[in-house]
């Protein structure tokens, strides 16, 4: 329990997400009443993780979204795919909402020199599939500052990060980042195997 808000789906704690050994994946389904977008996803994420970046769709109130990445082969638009538009066409990731509900289905990067080519972003929080992966750490925690949460409280945010088991970074993962690093090194000639 906390008293430092970070998302509904974190602030009761990890055990929100009962990450199942195996799972194929789900639907996710746009907040509307009735034609709800309706997107399959085939298989389990990779890299879930919270972020506090400005550009994430997250849920009203929410500090951090909640955001993970599967193979785009994998995410199929199956209801109302009309109702999907993109947020901004000129980023790297072309988040596709709910012009209804606002609710980002998937976003994805059509660049094919960037180092996360081939992923999908989603939030399986619009899924009501329980087995998908849990969240592993914090991503771009500074950035909540600039959507309105005062610098004097960024201690008690990591710390609550910390306590939930996530480390805290201010850009992405080591992992991701050296991933991004080995890209740009391929595009510039200087990859060492
Ligand atoms: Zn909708
Ligand atoms: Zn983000």
């Amino acid at each position: 329990m906390t008293n430092i808000k970070l998302h509904p789906r974190l602030d009761n704690g990890i055990q929100d997400y009962p990450e199942v050994e195996g799972f194929g994946g789900g639907t996710l389904t746009c907040l509307c009443e009735s034609n709800k977008v309706e997107v399959k996803v085939s298989s389990q994420t990779l890299h879930n993780h919270a972020c506090g970046c400005s550009q994430c769709w997250k849920p009203e109130d929410a500090r951090f979204s909640l955001v993970a990445v599967v193979s785009r082969e994998t995410v199929e638009v199956i209801n109302n795919e009309d109702k999907l538009e993109v947020v901004d066409e000129t980023a790297a990731i072309q988040r596709h909402y709910c012009r209804d509900c606002g609710a980002h289905m998937y976003g994805r990067i059509e660049n094919k020199n960037h180092a996360f080519y081939g992923l999908d972003f989603i939030h399986t929080e619009l899924s009501e599939e329980k087995g998908w992966s849990a969240p592993k750490f914090a991503a771009f925690v500074s950035s909540v500052i600039e959507t309105g949460t005062p610098a004097s409280k960024m201690a008690d945010v990591r710390k609550e990060l910390n306590n939930l088991g996530l480390p805290t970074y201010d850009t992405l993962s080591p992992e991701l980042m050296d991933l991004i690093a080995t890209k740009a090194a391929e595009l510039k000639g200087t990859l060492q195997v």
